[in-house]
């Protein structure tokens, strides 16, 4: 029986433990280590109950309990059972207590949450993204023609001129959100993950500017995908401008790839993922890093902490639609504040997104 399974008297002492308990535990084979001991102290190190265990209340209701703990500290929860066994007078003699692993379950349950999140918005934000692109064509179709009925010298025709320009802008935004609600249908084809990235590094130098350096590691064989590569090039673009926007006094920005396989212990550690063999590509870059409040707020649409005017907070929410339609997987890890990077090494990886 995977699930641990133990047997307490009514003061929470253990009579007998599964052999999931004694592996999960890393109890001795011989039971006289633990019997006689009280729960909380040979499993969890505690000179006191867990607060809220089930079995606890159970000895108390002397009715089936449920609970959940996280005991560990480690990120770890347990669904506890506690079942009240009765004696032939009806009292309750002692307590079984059943208690599965749900960690792996609630990063699931996480991953789903998220994805609905994004769906419903993108949902929301394309249908306006939509209507409002056709509001659009129209002012920059009327704004043309006013353009060209104007004589070279007309004083409006700076305004008329600013006025189109705003209107691009405006166009490209809508482009972003649509293809955050993946309206947009990608083209993929079978393409080098290597060569994708070759081929764009001019462009993400031009974006992070001189200073900046940008170094790729790119793995030896080639790394074919299935991939529609302008948003594999927009993926990419989107990480370099905030890695210029998070080094504004100059660092390191960095693009790994690597072949790696999918199998079970990843997904045991990630809590996602098919098996198979995977592209992954690391990009890290020096810059201030983040707190762990921005790094889970990362992904979400309109998610900025720049100012007005600077973030939209789509660029990784589009990263995000664009490697989920990739059958994808992305994660980001980051420390913030340790800028002790040197610089004539350029090393130090303060933080990366990888996505695979
Ligand atoms: P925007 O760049 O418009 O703010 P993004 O979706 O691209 O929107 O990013 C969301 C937020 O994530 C940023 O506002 C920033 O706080 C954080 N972020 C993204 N990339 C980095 C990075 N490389 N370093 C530090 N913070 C980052
Ligand atoms: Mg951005």
């Amino acid at each position: 029986v995977p699930d641990v399974i133990v047997h307490l008297t009514n003061d929470y002492r253990i009579l007998w433990v599964n052999r999931a308990a004694r592996q999960m535990f890393k109890l001795a084979e011989d039971s006289r280590s633990y019997q006689g001991r009280h729960c909380h102290e040979v499993f969890w190190s505690r000179p006191e109950q867990c607060a809220d265990c089930p079995i606890v209340r159970c000895a108390s209701t002397e009715c089936n309990e449920i609970g959940f703990l996280s005991p560990a500290h480690n990120g770890q929860e347990f669904e506890i059972r506690a079942i009240p066994m009765r004696n032939q007078a009806g009292e309750i003699g002692s307590i079984i207590e059943i208690a599965r692993d749900i960690t792996a379950h609630r990063k699931l349950e996480e991953q789903f949450r998220q994805a609905q999140k994004m769906e419903s918005i993108g949902t929301l934000a394309g249908g306006i993204a939509h209507d409002f692109n056709n509001i659009l064509s129209a002012i920059l179709g009327y704004g043309d023609l006013a353009l060209e009925d104007m004589a070279e010298d007309h004083p409006a025709r700076k305004s008329v001129q600013t006025m189109i320009e705003a209107g691009m802008r405006a166009s490209h935004l809508t482009k972003d959100l649509l293809l955050f609600s993946r309206k947009q249908v990608s083209q993929k084809e079978a393409v080098d993950i290597n060569q994708i990235i070759g081929r764009i590094e001019k462009f993400i130098r031009r974006i992070i500017g001189e200073d900046i350096l940008c170094q790729t590691h790119l793995a030896k064989e080639s790394l074919v995908i299935h991939a529609d590569s302008h948003q594999m090039d927009q993926v990419l673009m989107n990480f370099a401008t905030n890695a210029r926007d998070a080094m504004p006094g100059g660092g390191v920005f960095s693009i790994t790839t690597e072949r790696i396989r999918i199998d079970q212990d990843f997904i045991d550690l990630h809590g996602f993922g098919i098996p198979g063999p995977y592209a992954r590509i690391t990009v890290a870059d020096t810059g201030k890093g983040m707190n762990p409040q921005t790094v889970a707020k990362i992904f979400d649409p309109f998610f900025t902490t720049k100012e007005m005017g600077k973030g939209t907070g789509l660029g990784l929410a589009v990263v995000y639609g664009i490697i989920k339609q990739h059958q994808g997987h992305i994660e980001v890890t980051s420390t913030p504040g340790k800028c002790t990077v040197r610089s004539e090494e350029h090393t130090s990886e303060l933080q990366s997104h990888s996505f695979i």
